[in-house]
């Protein structure tokens, strides 16, 4: 069994519905993968353009703000590349062509661990219903992973732009209420907080940085850390065949 607390993937690819999503929720993890050398992509299905309310606002407009933002949230953590797939923000669907688009990315990227949201959560606490692109984006992103992006034979087209079929070893789930797994992010709360304020529109008249320490100090309460952020991990790949795997999918013969 790997040992999930000290375990750093090589590569690891987030895919989130919202420009911020990942830096409410696992940008403190991805930033210490990103500083222990891992490649680590993020994938935003939106572009976050309804997210900006001010007059005279237009979507295209808070598309591009919330792109800069993002890229810049992705820089401070040490993300390697961050991709926009520009599907329309709050409109999200977990179609079979945004499948598709998650597969390309995946098979593309290739990554170790996939980090995504819980798409059976709708009630997220007494104060929050789930936003439906979060599901939206989960359940595509899931269904991109497995097994979609590991079988030939599926999405072939993708084969003759020369993305052959990559499989996935973990897929990291946070926000659930049934967590198994809590990391400690004392080493880089701090860059949790400032790739989170790169989100500049979101946080107009607001430091969004207390509340999310908070969040984070009770989750690692008890622990032996201080800050945490949780998951529940599911293992597709056991670690015997990812040795294998790994050397045939990153042609390492
Ligand atoms: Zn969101």
């Amino acid at each position: 069994m790997t040992d999930e607390m000290n375990y750093i993937p090589e590569s690891a690819m987030a895919i989130v519905a919202h420009p911020d999503d990942i830096e409410f929720s696992c940008t403190g993890t991805l930033a210490r993968w990103a500083n222990a050398g891992a490649r680590v992509s993020y994938v935003l299905c939106t572009s976050g353009d309804v997210g900006i309310a001010t007059p005279g606002m237009t979507r295209e407009k808070a598309a591009t703000i919330r792109e800069e933002e993002a890229k810049e949230a992705a820089k401070i953590a040490g993300a390697t590349e961050i991709i926009f797939l520009r599907e329309p923000d709050g409109l999200l669907q977990p179609t079979l062509d945004l499948r598709k688009k998650l597969v390309r990315e995946i098979r593309r990227f290739k990554p170790e661990v996939v980090l995504t949201g819980d798409p059976t959560v709708v009630f997220a606490s007494e104060f929050y219903i789930n936003h439906p692109d979060h599901r939206a984006a989960a359940t595509a992103a899931l269904d991109a992973v497995f097994p979609a992006a590991g079988q030939p034979n599926l999405f072939q087209e993708l084969e003759d732009e020369g993305l052959k079929a990559h499989k996935v070893r973990k897929v990291f789930i946070y926000g659930q209420q049934q967590t198994g797994l809590f990391l400690s992010i004392d080493e880089t709360i701090e860059i949790k907080l400032a790739a989170l304020r790169a989100h500049k529109s979101q946080f107009p008249n607001w430091d969004p940085g207390d509340r999310v320490k908070e969040w984070a100090a009770e989750r690692a309460k008890g622990k032996g850390m201080q800050y945490a952020e949780a998951f529940r991990v599911i293992t597709l790949e056991d670690d015997q065949t990812w040795e294998k795997l790994r050397h045939k999918q990153n042609n390492l013969g």
